[in-house]
């Protein structure tokens, strides 16, 4: 066991605060990875304050962790010391199941092992990426590639993959128009993601307060969902919206602005239900889905993606210190475009 720094939730609600947590002793199959950047998901907001329901305390959060691999096991063939790597949402999974056998470890069948608030295969709770380092099975690390410096690159461990991830699987890409909406630490990867597979891109926010910086992330169009015109405008246009709000909101709306068999898939995660009528999916055989994070494998091609592409995430790098103040300006929409810890500082 080592000792290490982190940063922590005590309780439900109660501010994150400097503290030590206990990392288990590299395994035969573990990599040890020193941390050296954490993304700040809106998950770990919802989580800190249990807005999904009853979690873990204390809780380490940090499921977008970059760094530098530091030790070994000795049966480890994936990994060596030195090599720069990325862990996401997850740490472990049954292996076996249908779903993990095809590379979906995200849909275990017997539940995969989040990268905090959870148990591990050991019985213990697991602790994020808010700390100095953190052991992981080799088969959940994935290689950060030497064009992506790992600040921008530990965001897309969870913001890159969940919008990879739906807009490959729905086909995204040259003569498909995609709406991403939201413009927050996801949304912002969905715009740079959908444009470089060659999709026609529009931002659908809040407001137009943030439309320059959409343009340049690279969507085509841009309008704001506070103005009714936007959907008479936009009735029927896109073949695949991506939304990745974090609070309900009027997905029947959303809907109407799909073309005949589009689809409208979900990746935000509200701590509270939405009702729906259901004509709205009705009316022009519309899908509507939901997608979580993605595989391993995926996580890993999307990584290749990026680099061959020049994609990181646009970041506001932070302080250990800063933690509590970046939440409230996650929770204001307050956010350019991802929060990352330099954990250097913990
Ligand atoms: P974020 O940075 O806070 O972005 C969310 C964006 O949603 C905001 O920037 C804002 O964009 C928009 N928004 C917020 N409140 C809204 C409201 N009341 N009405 C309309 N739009 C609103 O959060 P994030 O880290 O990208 O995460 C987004 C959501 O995805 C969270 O719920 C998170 O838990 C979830 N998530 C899911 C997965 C998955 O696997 N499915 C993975 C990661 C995260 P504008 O200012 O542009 O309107
Ligand atoms: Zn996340
Ligand atoms: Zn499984």
């Amino acid at each position: 066991m080592t000792t290490v720094a982190a940063y922590a939730a005590p309780a439900a609600k109660a501010p994150l605060e400097r503290t030590t947590i206990e990392r288990r002793a590299v395994g035969e199959f573990d990599v040890l990875i020193d941390i050296k950047y954490a993304g700040i998901c809106h998950s770990d907001i919802h989580q800190v304050r249990e807005g999904w329901g009853e979690a873990i305390f204390p809780m380490v959060p940090g499921h977008e962790i970059a760094g530098v691999v530091s030790e070994v096991g000795s049966g480890v063939t994936k990994f060596k010391v030195g090599d720069r790597v990325g862990v996401g949402c997850m740490v472990d999974s049954c292996r076996t199941c249908e779903n993990c056998l095809r590379g979906e470890e995200q849909y275990c069948l017997e539940g995969n092992v989040p990268t905090y608030n959870g148990i591990g295969k050991d019985g213990e709770p697991t602790y994020g990426g808010y700390s100095e380092k953190v052991v992981v099975d080799e088969n959940f690390v994935v290689r950060i590639p030497d064009g992506l410096s790992l600040d921008v690159a530990a965001p897309l461990l969870c913001a890159g993959i969940t919008t990879y991830s739906p807009l490959r699987h729905w086909n995204a890409g040259p003569g498909k128009k995609v709406a991403i909406v939201g413009l927050g630490g996801l949304g912002h990867m969905g715009v740079k993601l959908a444009h470089a597979m060659g999709a026609e891109v529009t931002v659908l926010s809040q407001s137009l307060r943030k439309k320059d910086d959409g343009l340049k992330l690279g969507a085509d169009h841009y309008y704001a969902t506070s103005d009714p015109k936007t959907f008479e405008e936009l009735a029927g246009t896109f073949d695949l919206i991506v939304s990745t709000v974090s609070a309900p909101m009027d997905f029947g709306a959303l809907l109407s602005l799909l073309k005949v068999d589009g689809a409208l898939v979900n990746v935000g995660a509200p701590e509270e239900p939405i009702s729906l009528n259901l004509f709205s999916v009705i009316g022009g055989r519309k899908t509507l889905a939901g997608s979580m994070i993605g595989g391993i494998a995926q996580t890993q091609e999307m990584l290749d993606f990026c680099a061959e592409h020049g994609i990181g995430a646009e970041i506001e790098l932070i302080r250990a210190d800063q933690i509590n103040e970046a939440y409230e300006r996650v929770l204001a929409s307050d956010v350019r475009y991802r929060f990352v810890i330099d954990t250097a500082t913990i």
